[in-house]
């Protein structure tokens, strides 16, 4: 299990960028404010936000190993009640192309990753009214009695308080009631809870972005009800929209203070050797946080949202007017739609050296996180490779399939061979880890994936079940010598 660290001192009238304070964030001694953090984001350069961040993850994860998993992302259905503008995945329901997957489908697809060694299932759906609990619980029982030894990572935050109004549990409270609903989804069988959902927090962009959808405090909530059952979660943020740089630092001292509560409330689940190795003694189920952050930036196509105008339009030039998001965004998340009569009307889409910055910043941050994952599904494979170097330790999953951000006009597909590859020309040995950050293997001999591989040249990604008619469009991705 991974270390986690205490609460840090801050030092709030230090500058940002002041090397004492950037050395001591990275060493593990001190802690950011959320205003250092937002100079960090808009001032620093992108080459001390590497340098740092990187120092970060070293410090946490040493010079030689960066991981990934195997594991398979199955969107069990695209049926959705929200109303999201950034998605392109959605159906309604009755459109030729809206499906649920049948038990033996998801099976099947469960079955194709344990043939490839894979220990994991990120399973995650639109917010379906017809499906019922009995229906998510059968489901549960039969991955496990069929697939023991596969995490079911399993529906984010947004599904479970919908679950909640679908199937109505018993509660005083809605937290009452989503942990009544999680209780009955562990016991049947899931493992862990994806991060889904987050976007940004800050209610005035969540309002415009994600109608439908729970709100900050409902998402945090959930999460932290995860937590008090002892199970592990992620977080994410997708950013690059309609969003002030405020709003990404907000979100993050959001998560950093919940997973404080998290682990000052629950502990860390380390258990004495004594006490974890005597059967006769219940261990506690205590332990439940965050074990990583995700972020990326928002993918425009087929979305409403990508449709608005990009900032800066004429009339912004022609009057000099700033972005509207960072009008809006405030440090504490008050920022109001009305502070801007453009606010939601002005795109800001990130790049890769936004991407970098953000996850640098993250990476520095978020300090009672254990692992930052590389978003290469969104960014492509080889700025996902440099990722590594501004605070990444883990490249994720290799992707047999997408739906969802594909949807939206990604289409990365990479398998163990190169994502070894990608690990190892960044300077690290790559290794297989479990849903838990543990360590599987290492893959330092010659019956490595990648060493394995005689011509790259000729290499392709094998992908596998493909659903619907945007998956038509799916490139191969090739990966030459010189990657
Ligand atoms: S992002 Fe998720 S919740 Fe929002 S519309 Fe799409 S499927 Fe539904």
């Amino acid at each position: 299990m991974p270390t986690i660290y205490s609460p840090l001192p801050e030092h709030p009238n230090l500058d940002a960028t002041d090397p004492g304070l950037l050395g001591a964030v990275a060493s593990g001694h001190a802690r950011l404010t959320p205003e250092q953090g937002f100079e960090l984001l808009t001032n620093a350069p992108l080459h001390t936000l590497g340098r740092y961040a990187d120092a970060r993850c070293r410090e946490l994860h040493g010079h030689h190993i960066r991981s990934y998993i195997i594991d398979r992302n199955i969107n069990y259905t695209n049926i959705c009640t929200a109303k999201c503008i950034f998605c392109a995945f959605k159906r309604k329901g009755d459109e030729h192309d809206a499906y649920t997957l049948e038990y033996e489908e998801l099976y099947q697809k469960i079955q194709e990753c344990a043939d490839i060694g894979g220990t994991q299932i990120l399973m995650q759906g639109g917010m379906n009214p017809n499906l019922t609990l009995d229906w998510y619980l059968n489901l549960l029982n039969g991955i496990r009695e069929r697939f023991p030894h596969v995490n079911i990572h399993a529906f984010s935050p947004p599904e479970l308080i919908e679950f909640v109004n679908f199937f109505d549990p018993p509660g005083a409270t809605l937290i009452d009631k989503v942990r009544w609903v999680l209780i009955k989804l562990k016991e049947a069988g899931m493992g862990s809870l994806p991060g889904g959902g987050g976007e940004i927090f800050a209610p005035a962009v969540r309002t415009k972005i994600g109608m439908g959808k729970c709100d900050m405090n409902a998402w945090l909530e959930v999460m932290y009800a995860a937590h008090s059952l002892g199970m592990f979660t992620s977080a994410s943020m997708m950013y690059g929209h309609i969003e002030g740089y405020a709003d990404r630092v907000h979100h993050m001292h959001a998560i950093r203070h919940w997973q404080d509560k998290a682990i000052a409330d629950f502990g860390t689940g380390e258990i004495p050797t004594q006490i974890a190795s005597d059967p006769t003694i219940k261990k506690p189920e205590t332990g439940g946080h965050y074990l990583g952050f995700h972020s990326w930036p928002f993918q425009p196509d087929h979305t409403s949202l990508g449709r608005l105008p990009h900032y800066p339009t004429e009339s912004d030039l022609e009057n000099n007017l700033p972005f509207p998001g960072d009008v809006v965004a405030q440090l504490d998340g008050s920022g109001t739609k009305d502070m801007d009569e453009r606010f939601g009307r002005r795109l800001r889409l990130a790049g890769a050296t936004q991407y970098l910055r953000t996850q640098a910043v993250s990476r520095l941050m978020l300090d009672n996180i254990y692992t930052i994952g590389s978003s290469w599904v969104t960014m492509g494979p080889h700025i996902g490779q440099v990722a590594l170097q501004f605070g990444a330790n883990d490249m994720g999953s290799v992707m047999m399939e997408e739906n969802v951000v594909s949807s939206a006009g990604t289409t990365y597909c990479l398998d163990e061979a190169v994502l070894c590859r990608l690990i190892r020309n960044a300077g690290y040995l790559p290794a297989q880890r479990d849903s838990k950050y543990d360590v599987i293997k290492t893959h330092a001999g010659a019956d490595s994936p990648d060493l394995l591989v005689k011509d790259w040249s000729a290499h392709r990604t094998k992908r596998l079940h493909i659903e619907g008619e945007k998956q038509e469009l799916a490139a191969q991705l090739t990966i030459g010598d010189s990657d």
